[in-house]
């Protein structure tokens, strides 16, 4: 529990370890208890000589965080198995700021993924195919596209907790901190691109587990950001799928070859 260690151990802790030693400096922030979501002032205490102590949450006596003497590799694992005390540690007791960077990769994998989808598709031979910039502009399109679906997704998301839980997003921290959440726990269709590379006869099968796995990881994301129960969590994840998919429909009505989510996914 309360463990004593020398400076050694936490100089190897990795990204994690040393964004909550930068987080330490800042002391007017706050974490949060990864196993029971208390608020804590901080997530060890520095002494003297090089020993620090690492905190215990008056809530439920455990250690607030325990991931900051873990290795990120291990972190990510847990991530990967959707862990709230994980989830709770990437997202309060971190300084993660790469979730812009991490949505306009993930969206330029979608769009690459439609792009390839949409040469396939095309059984004819058109002669603009010959040009350049006609292939080039189809791409600039279909990132258009992923991004305004991916918007209304989180406008879903959004619309349908306000409907069901006003309260929740009063706070304009809150709705900041959910967005990060999302973007962030959209990391999964970072694994679209190799999907597609390593093609073989269950691709459709594995882009379909990627999306549950994506809406599984932004479920989780939902909960543990905003402190409420699953059920209400994958209720906000099916308002933003809802959502999404009359964008997707209204693309389609209006002739546009989208090659979205649910057309990749029915093939
Ligand atoms: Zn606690």
């Amino acid at each position: 529990m309360g463990t004593s260690r020398q400076s050694g151990p936490w100089s190897e802790k990795g990204s994690a370890g040393k964004a909550a030693e930068n987080n330490a400096s800042s002391a007017s922030c706050c974490y949060r208890c990864i196993e029971c979501n208390q608020e804590a002032t901080e997530l060890y205490r520095d002494y003297n000589h090089g020993v620090l102590k690492i905190t215990i949450c008056k809530s439920c006596q455990k250690p607030v965080d325990k991931y900051i003497e873990y290795d990120p590799v291990i972190i990510l694992i847990n991530a990967i198995l959707c862990k709230a005390q994980a989830y709770r540690h990437i997202l309060f007791n971190t300084k993660i700021n790469i979730h812009g960077k991490l949505c306009i990769f993930c969206l330029l994998c979608e769009a690459y993924l439609r792009w390839l989808q949409l040469q396939d598709s095309s059984q004819h031979i058109d002669p603009d195919d010959l040009i350049r910039y006609a292939k080039e502009w189809d791409f600039y399109r279909m990132f258009t596209i992923a991004s305004l679906e991916q918007m209304a997704f989180f406008i879903g998301i959004f619309a349908g907790l306000w409907l069901i839980q006003p309260t929740t997003l009063r706070r304009k921290s809150n709705f900041i901190l959910l967005l990060k959440a999302l973007l962030l726990s959209s990391y999964g269709k970072l694994l679209l691109i190799p999907a597609v590379i390593w093609e073989h006869d269950y691709t459709p099968l594995c882009l379909r587990l990627i999306k549950v796995f994506v809406l599984t990881s932004n479920s989780q994301a939902v909960r543990v950001t905003l402190n409420i129960s699953r059920k209400l969590s994958l209720l906000t994840i099916l308002s933003g799928l809802v959502l999404e998919s009359s964008v997707v429909c209204f693309f389609q009505r209006m002739g546009w070859d989208v090659e979205s989510d649910c057309s990749i996914y029915k093939t």
